[in-house]
């Protein structure tokens, strides 16, 4: 059988030039031993809660659609989360989630983030033709939270969009500084992604509830160990909740994620074992690295650092060769010489520790 070839010069005319504009997210998969690139969890879901998963998926009708809007599930996350169900969003994956929080504010208008920045916030504003303003982090990687509100008084209102612990820094600001920022954003909706605040120990929850326009993002892709199960949810006020949920597409958490989503609620213990040794593990990193002539593993709250050496070129194509992928950074603003690396098993980290001290 041969297969038509398309027309040529089949000109798709009806794509938005916003869209035709923005190149392809910019990830490469690669495979070696080590995998230090994407901030997951170096362990898998444990076997017996796997077991579980099976057991429990063995009884559900795959024919049958899943709860329209996850329902059974916000119940359980706002239980963990301590927080209303009503103000729980759920989707696959808080990537999706800044896209729709891009939809319900930003199209037409305004997002604001910091440069650099979780690159998904500019990636989505671009897409959906928001008005993008990026303001520089200060040199200690804190909020320039005087700028930012200059920003916030200059522009229509739309989307705040700040990670805590920031992205791709580690960097986390003081309570006194989002307020100020909270308090000048009354208008927007201010997105606090806390991704990984399970390894800074910290929790804007209280923030959220002062400020019903701003909300927490979540993820089961990081702590949780789950990345591959496409899981995110959003704690907001109800309002925002509310209008947040029109946007996402109904049916949007299958069968799968959901069954698997219940076991680890149930058993939320597993990962907050896993924070502490990635805690230890990411300060014996530090401290075997201190005195490298080449290179400076920069502070960070996270289960990632940044790490500055003189070429990030060469020190990428170093670690490679030892089996081990970083995460190149040096392309982005304030991040000459830097490659980003996750914290992994003590196994993968002794690797990681005596590969770098083989680069001179
Ligand atoms: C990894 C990450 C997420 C999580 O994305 P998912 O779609 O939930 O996997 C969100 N925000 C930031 C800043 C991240 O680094």
């Amino acid at each position: 059988m041969t297969v038509q070839e398309p027309a040529a010069h089949a000109e798709p005319a009806g794509i938005r030039p916003a869209v035709r504009a923005v190149p392809a997210y910019p990830f490469t998969s690669i495979d070696v031993p080590i995998k230090l690139d994407q901030n997951e969890s170096p362990y898998d879901f444990p076997e017996e809660l796997k077991q579980e998963v099976y057991r429990r998926l063995a009884e559900r009708d795959f024919n049958r659609y899943p709860d329209l809007h996850a329902d059974a599930l916000k119940h359980l996350i706002g239980r963990y989360e301590d927080w209303p169900h009503t103000g729980v969003v759920l989707t696959p994956g808080s990537n999706v989630l800044i896209k729709i929080l891009t939809e319900l504010a930003g199209i037409e208008q305004t997002v604001l983030t910091t440069n650099p920045t979780f690159s998904v916030y500019s990636l989505e504003a671009q897409l959906l033709d928001a008005t993008l303003v990026q303001v520089p982090l200060n040199p200690d990687f804190s909020l320039p939270a005087a700028a930012l509100k200059t920003e916030l008084a200059r522009h229509k209102p739309g989307v705040l969009a700040i990670a805590q612990p920031h992205a791709p820094t580690g960097h986390i600001d003081t309570d006194a500084d989002l307020l100020e920022l909270l308090e000048a954003a009354r208008d927007w909706v201010v997105v606090i992604d806390e991704a990984y605040h399970q390894f800074s120990g910290t929790d804007r929850r209280d923030l959220v509830r002062r400020y019903p326009n701003a909300l927490s993002l979540r993820t089961f892709s990081k702590a949780w160990g789950l990345a591959g199960i496409r899981a995110g949810y959003a704690l907001a006020g109800p309002e925002v909740a509310e209008n947040l949920q029109k946007l996402v597409s109904a049916f949007n958490v299958n069968v799968m994620t959901e069954t698997v989503l219940e076991v680890a609620l149930e058993h939320p213990e597993y990962m907050k074992a896993r924070i502490e040794q990635c805690l230890r593990e990411r300060a014996r990193i530090q401290a075997a690295l201190a005195d490298h002539p080449n290179c400076q593993v920069l502070p960070s709250q996270a289960n990632f650092f940044l790490m500055r050496t003189p070429n990030a070129d060469l020190a990428y194509a170093h670690l490679l060769a030892h089996g081990i992928v970083t995460r190149r950074q040096d392309n982005l603003h304030m991040l000459q010489g830097c490659l980003r690396v996750a914290v992994g098993t003590p196994q993968e980290n002794d690797r990681f520790i005596a590969a770098m001290k083989a680069f001179h």
